[in-house]
């Protein structure tokens, strides 16, 4: 299948992934003499920091999507594919995507993070993950099949298990959705399920680490810890989840909570492609970048954002995946690349961190500025959601949620309960689970011959 890219004389900026990184880096190269092609398997920029909200029914999921072609409108250098992208042929400048080749003078990866489930298979295949809005759809019904499941059942060690939730890791996620959870137990389920006990419903926070906020400082994670106690959520620190089957969540060889609610917030990898160099992928699958964001080893690939682990004096462990790295590393890639164009010598990129916060429920968040100012409480709520509000994509996005938050915060319940995407988590993955599988093979098996990599149509 032909890409249908018009020929230019310009350079062709090829970006993979309309996330936080590829979305900027083309809005930057707005002016600029190249023509930029984005390719995504999705048509939507997807605002992840808002995903939970969806899976706990504050905020409907267009809310937190933006059409890429809309984002885009007017920009002439712009071209858009839906595709998904397999591998990239370094030696030949082409990307492989199932549309077939796409060449390039600059490619730059900014394919986010995929969720590590660290190898165990049994939480992999039962649990539910939150990286996707499907995933956050997903969630939201099952958890409302399992309430309508429980009304109905009558062995009371079952009933337990339907109500229970296990929420594992304790980051920003883990603790945005059980917090969320606890609220959504104590305002809305009693309204809407009268016939249920729901003191008797229990939500875990599991964490394998010390602290829940890892990198966080000490007095943000113990007010979340405080707060998520006040909340009633059992936090289970120094616990790391060995398996979970058969609705049993084992956090040691004999010892399991019964749960058939189980979300996996424990990590990610990143979302390294087939065919780069092997030395510059790292052990999470992210690749090594130099100060450029250029890849270890090649001159004409870039990475950027969660994918890409940069190296600098200040974080000598590599920069953190968080959306502010993917903007900072986009805008200053975009200059760098119109330098190179003009034959001047690339600048160094600096992260300038403006701090990092993490919201428990309404009127309680935590804050950690530069300089190690630390607040919470309704003031760190409310800067928590003027900046999420600010950063939502698309001024009806900043409207419906400023509308769908302030229902919920006068009316003490989250507003969207439906079950739209009936969800049985041990039959079926959602499309991006199976995408990612897809792309796990495609990462294990991709071995292409040259020959067959030449004959495919260019442009
Ligand atoms: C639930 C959750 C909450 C978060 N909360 C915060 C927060 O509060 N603050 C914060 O700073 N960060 C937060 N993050 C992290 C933040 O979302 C990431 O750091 C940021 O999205 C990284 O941007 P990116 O451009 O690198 O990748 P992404 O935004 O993940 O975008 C990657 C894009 O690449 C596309 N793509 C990937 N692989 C392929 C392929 N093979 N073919 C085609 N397209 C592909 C994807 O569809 C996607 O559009 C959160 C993340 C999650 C999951």
């Amino acid at each position: 299948m032909d890409t249908n890219l018009p020929v230019s004389a310009q350079p062709r900026v090829l970006i993979v992934g309309c996330g936080f990184g590829g979305l900027k880096l083309a809005q930057d190269l707005a002016d600029a003499p190249v023509q930029v092609v984005m390719v995504d398997r999705n048509n939507y920029h997807n605002f992840q920091p808002l995903l939970y909200q969806v899976a706990t029914g504050a905020l409907e999921p267009d809310s937190i999507a933006y059409p890429v072609r809309k984002i885009f409108a007017g920009q002439k250098n712009f071209f858009f594919r839906l595709a998904n992208v397999t591998g990239v042929n370094p030696a030949a400048n082409r990307l492989q995507t199932n549309l077939g080749d796409i060449s390039y003078d600059y490619l730059v990866l900014a394919t986010g993070s995929l969720t590590n489930f660290f190898g165990i298979e049994s939480i992999e295949k039962n649990a539910m993950q939150i990286k996707s809005i499907p995933n956050a759809l997903n969630l939201r019904s099952y958890i409302f099949q399992n309430f309508e499941q429980a009304i109905l059942e009558t062995d009371p060690a079952r009933k337990q298990s339907l109500l229970n939730i296990v929420v594992v890791g304790g980051g920003p996620t883990g603790v945005e959705i059980s917090g969320s959870l606890a609220e959504m137990r104590k305002h809305t389920l009693p309204k809407d399920y009268p016939e249920l006990d729901l003191n008797k419903m229990q939500i875990y926070l599991v964490e394998a680490g010390p602290a829940l906020l890892g990198p966080m400082s000490k007095a943000s994670q113990d007010d979340a810890k405080h707060y998520l106690d006040e909340l009633g959520v059992d936090v289970r620190l120094n616990t790391a989840m060995k398996r979970y089957e058969d609705g049993r969540a084992y956090y040691s060889d004999t010892e399991f909570i019964a749960t058939d609610n189980m979300v996996w917030a424990a990590g990610v990898n990143g979302a390294a492609l087939p065919g780069l160099p092997e030395a510059a992928i790292t052990r999470n699958k992210r690749i090594t970048v130099n100060l450029f964001n250029q890849v270890e080893g090649e001159t004409n690939i870039f990475a950027i954002g969660d994918v890409a682990n940069m190296v600098t004096p200040e974080m000598p462990k590599g920069l953190p995946m968080l959306a502010p790295v993917a903007q900072q590393q986009a805008s200053h890639l975009a200059d760098n690349l119109q330098r190179l164009l003009r034959g001047e010598k690339p600048k160094d990129f600096s992260y300038l961190d403006k701090g990092v916060m993490a919201i428990v429920s309404r009127n309680k968040a935590v804050v950690d500025l530069p300089k190690g100012i630390h607040f919470k409480g309704f003031l760190g709520w409310l800067s928590w959601l003027f900046i999420h509000l600010i950063l939502l994509v698309g001024f009806r996005n900043k409207l419906v949620a400023l509308v769908d938050w302030a229902f919920s915060y006068f009316s003490s319940g989250q507003a969207l309960r439906l079950i739209i995407r009936p969800f049985n988590k041990y039959d079926v993955k959602d499309d991006l689970g199976k995408k990612a599988a897809e792309h796990a093979a495609a990462t294990l098996e991709y071995n292409p011959t040259p020959s067959a990599v030449q004959q495919e149509p260019v442009r």
